[in-house]
């Protein structure tokens, strides 16, 4: 009899958005004619920035072309996106990262998600509560934690964000293998500080510990002086990995490509103490169970950092921290308390009421989704995640209707 991986049973009924779909779909069929806003789910909704498009057509025209055509390419990526990545995200900005130290993929989800793989079992792991759940799920569907109770994983340290320590945490009292960062957060728009981060990396090093830093949003720090990179950290490269995805960046969430930077620096443990290079370890993990991202769609990548590109990519992002402004505007002129908007695109209101009840209210009254806080962790009871990935005329609409039902 063939058994299934009982660690499954462990997850929480469903996927945070599944049971927003749900909902949604079930006030849809009620009331057909209603138009409903989406500002829960973080999808882009801009189109692909010109530069991209231009160097995704060349490309594509390449491979109808014998001369030009290309089969599987290296599973890492292409050297030509490497190299961009490498000098336009990090050499640029003082940060030592070589091309060869750059993983390129299709998702960072996917990347955030297998990366606890080249990790033993028995781990201590610190998760920030609230935060994107693909953290703490594919750890649970992994065997590292045990049971849920009360919104928690037992076996798992949580650092809870909240407005007492303006959703950074700082590193625990006892020791953990593995740390979860996310800046800036997913989902109250928070970010770190160097002096904050400069904590992690100490606390770090000193446990022989490694931080996984998913900097999905970076695109979107416009604070002066607010890390882009955790390698901005002196000494990060000897206990840190970085996720970046152009997902956010560049409107990329149905073209799919990020990247995974890994230094060479890196070192785990074997049970005899021995230290491992974890770039080999993940070159092994990567090249045995991925084939690398389409060539059409490298390109597309690469023209992100060329100087349209970037100006491009910029626009692009200016336009959703606008709407994040009015969103923030509005939701305090409503009297909530909100966070988050200047440096990255979700909004983290206090609803100071149950935040699955808020949803219901905005979804039932106002015709409008947003992302119950509970989802993302038991600190986001009372919360909800606004995003400002949306056309201009929708977050207007929005805001007007979610105004006539809170006044
Ligand atoms: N990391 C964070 C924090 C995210 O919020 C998201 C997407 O919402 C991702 C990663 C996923 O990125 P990708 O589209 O590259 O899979």
């Amino acid at each position: 009899m063939i058994r299934l991986n009982e660690n499954y049973s462990k997850l929480k009924a469903s996927y945070l958005f599944a049971d927003i779909a749900k909902r949604v779909a079930a006030f849809q069929q009620a009331n057909p004619d209603r138009k409903i806003i989406r500002m829960g789910i973080g999808d882009v909704t801009e189109p692909l920035p010109a530069a991209c498009l231009e160097a995704l057509h060349k490309a594509t025209d390449e491979m109808g072309r014998r001369e030009t055509f290309r089969g599987y390419g290296p599973e890492q990526g292409y050297a030509f996106l490497r190299d961009a990545i490498a000098k336009g995200d990090f050499q640029s900005r003082g940060c030592a990262i070589d091309a060869d130290e750059i993983f390129v993929s299709d998702s960072s989800k996917c990347d955030v998600g297998n990366i606890q793989e080249i990790f033993a079992n028995d781990i201590r792991i610190a998760i920030p509560d609230p935060v994107y759940p693909v953290y703490v799920d594919t750890n649970v569907m992994a065997g590292r934690t045990g049971a849920n109770l009360n919104d928690r994983y037992e076996g798992l340290v949580y650092l809870e964000c909240n407005e007492a320590n303006g959703y950074v945490p700082a590193p625990p009292s006892q020791p953990v293998d593995l740390i979860y960062l996310c800046f800036p957060n997913n989902p109250t728009g928070g970010v770190a500080t160097a002096a904050q981060l400069k904590q992690w990396v100490d606390y770090a090093r000193a446990n022989k510990a490694i931080i996984l830093f998913d900097a999905a949003y970076e695109a979107f720090i416009r604070t002066p002086g607010v890390p882009r990179s955790i390698y901005e950290i002196e000494g990060a490269r000897e206990v840190a990995i970085e996720f970046r995805s152009f997902s956010k960046t560049a409107g990329f969430t149905g073209t799919r490509c990020a990247f995974t930077v890994i230094p060479k620096d890196l070192k785990a443990y074997d049970s005899a103490g021995a230290a491992h290079s974890l770039h080999a370890l993940w070159n092994r993990r990567h090249s045995t169970k991925f084939n690398g991202v389409s060539y059409p769609i490298q390109r597309a990548a690469e023209a992100v950092y060329s100087p349209a590109g970037q100006q491009q990519c910029r626009a692009l992002t200016d336009f959703y921290l606008e709407n994040a402004r009015l969103i923030r505007g509005a939701v305090t002129k409503l009297g909530l308390t909100c966070v988050g908007g200047e440096n990255a695109p979700y909004i983290w209101i206090n609803t100071r009421r149950d935040s699955w009840e808020f949803f219901d209210l905005l979804l039932n009254k106002a015709g409008v989704v947003c992302t119950p806080g509970a989802g993302f962790g038991r600190c986001g009871q009372g919360y909800v995640r606004l995003s400002a990935f949306n056309s201009r005329a929708n977050v207007q609409e929005a805001l007007e209707r979610v105004a006539a039902v809170l006044k």
